[in-house]
């Protein structure tokens, strides 16, 4: 018997080597774990029943084009879709062997924190089914926690990945802009999405970052990685310095119980000889929001002008082509890519581009220079990932501000360009707890380094309570 909750990739992948199990077999149990478990959490829009590859099975968020695979972004207007190409990394996935095991829930586009604005309906998380997952790619994370896939691949545009994946007490990463190619990737806002792996350990992370990442000469915002991936192996902080930021201090939307795992697993690094500092990031929690809420639906409403019902998944038919577009869009579009269709387009249009999107802008640039100002002399800025744990589905569903604030914590260093890493560090109320950690450009393997020490030395038990005998 294949134990899909505790095996990790790299479990997986001796398993495989030792030949202790086939690929088949492992797809098989993986598949079996989905039915067992799928029907209450939905974490999979669609599942694959051959595998595709000789190598460990793994889940792609929907917003990743797979060839000869229906690929949604969580929308009603791309039903019926069916790539005819592989997304890059979907691609790079394969040629590593990696087998498909099927498409995970996301908010519709990507836009969201729960998965509740899906058109397909939300995801539950693992630990808690009556608690939403976490969002957008909390079909990724809740299949990851509930052993439905050893790993798998998110999108982040300000949250998606790290977010998600601490309300299920995943590892998250987020990689530095750039690193991992977006072609094929269903667009949310082009300056800020970026593709990244889920798993339940840092070196599965690792792992997964890379085989996705690199210079892809058909995505020209990539670049070549400076130095190789390595594997994290020590337990050892020591000569590490951290630094916490003063306003996190300040922030009431961190609940107490998050506040409290989060200092306990900050003295834990500085037990294991971790230089705990203090930095200054007042601009970033203060207008990090706002800016990401000009820039994110501004980039996102010229990116989704795209469906028209030509060219892509759904159209209804009308007469003539502009009632055409324009029923296939009305009845395409749920109410949250609409909202941000109306925002940016407003953002962008003439006579008041330079008072928001324009202003929007600057502010980017102040926050960017606001972060390495802070990561100088530090090796990681070191926050709680979310506010709060997993909240109930519906709690914050009809108030859109309440769902916005769930990534206070997880944009500013997104509109920075910034790689972050999340690891579970601990509950609060039987619930799972993110530490997420932010690093320069480009500094994905100091990230590792620090969150396995700090992984090995919280031992957290990534198994939901709820199914541990
Ligand atoms: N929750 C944020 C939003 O709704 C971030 C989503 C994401 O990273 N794709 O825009």
């Amino acid at each position: 018997m294949i134990d899909t909750l505790r095996l990790t990739a790299e479990g997986a992948l001796e398993l495989l080597e030792r030949r202790e199990v086939s690929s088949r077999e492992l797809h098989a149990a993986y598949l079996d774990a989905i039915s067992e478990r799928d029907g209450e959490l939905h974490a999979y829009l669609r599942t694959c029943d051959e595998p595709s590859g000789e190598g460990i099975p793994i889940a792609l968020k929907d917003v990743i084009s797979t060839a000869g695979v229906e690929t949604t972004a969580g929308s009603l207007i791309l039903q019926g879709y069916v790539p005819v190409f592989d997304a890059r990394v979907a691609a790079r996935c394969k040629a590593a062997g990696l087998s498909l095991l099927g498409k995970t829930n996301t908010d519709e586009f990507a836009m969201g924190s729960s998965t509740e604005n899906s058109a397909w309906g939300p995801s539950c998380n693992p630990w808690d089914p009556t608690r939403v997952p976490g969002g957008s790619g909390g079909g990724t994370a809740a299949a990851v926690s509930a052993g439905l896939a050893p790993w798998g691949l998110g999108s982040d545009t300000g949250g998606s990945i790290k977010q998600p994946s601490a309300l299920c007490g995943n590892v998250g990463l987020r990689p530095t802009y750039g690193t991992v190619s977006r072609y094929g990737v269903v667009a949310f806002a082009s300056s800020l999405d970026q593709v990244g792996p889920v798993a339940k350990t840092v070196r599965d992370v690792a792992l997964l970052y890379s085989i996705i990442a690199g210079r892809d000469p058909l995505d020209s915002t990539t670049a070549e990685l400076p130095e190789g991936v390595e594997l994290p192996e020590g337990d050892s902080l020591a000569g590490v310095r951290l630094a916490v930021p003063r306003q996190v201090g300040e922030l009431e939307a961190i609940e107490p119980g998050v506040r409290t795992a989060f200092e306990q697993a900050l003295k834990l690094a500085g037990d294991l000889g971790a230089e705990i500092a203090e930095c200054d990031l007042p601009l970033s929690y203060r207008y990090g929001m706002p800016c990401y809420y000009l820039v994110a639906p501004a980039e996102a409403s010229s990116n989704l002008a795209r469906y028209d019902g030509v060219r892509y998944g759904q159209r209804v038919d009308a007469d003539g082509y502009d009632e055409m577009v324009e029923r296939t869009r009305d009845e395409g579009f749920g109410p949250e890519p609409k909202r941000r269709i109306m925002l940016g387009t407003y953002a962008l249009s003439a006579g008041y581009y330079d008072a928001f999107y324009g202003q929007a802008q600057k502010v980017r640039t102040l926050l960017v220079r606001e972060h390495r100002e802070a990561l100088d002399g530090i090796d990681a800025i070191v926050t709680p990932t979310s506010p709060t744990v997993a909240f109930p589905i519906g709690d914050k569903a009809a108030d859109p501000l309440a769902m916005y604030a769930c990534d206070l914590l997880t944009i500013p260093s997104c509109l920075a360009g910034l790689p972050g890493l999340s690891i579970p560090c601990g509950l609060s109320d039987g619930l799972p707890v993110g530490l997420q950690l932010i690093g320069r450009q480009f500094g994905e393997n100091g990230l590792f380094r620090i969150g396995r020490a700090l992984e090995q030395a919280l031992g957290f038990d990534t198994v939901p309570l709820r199914w541990r005998s």
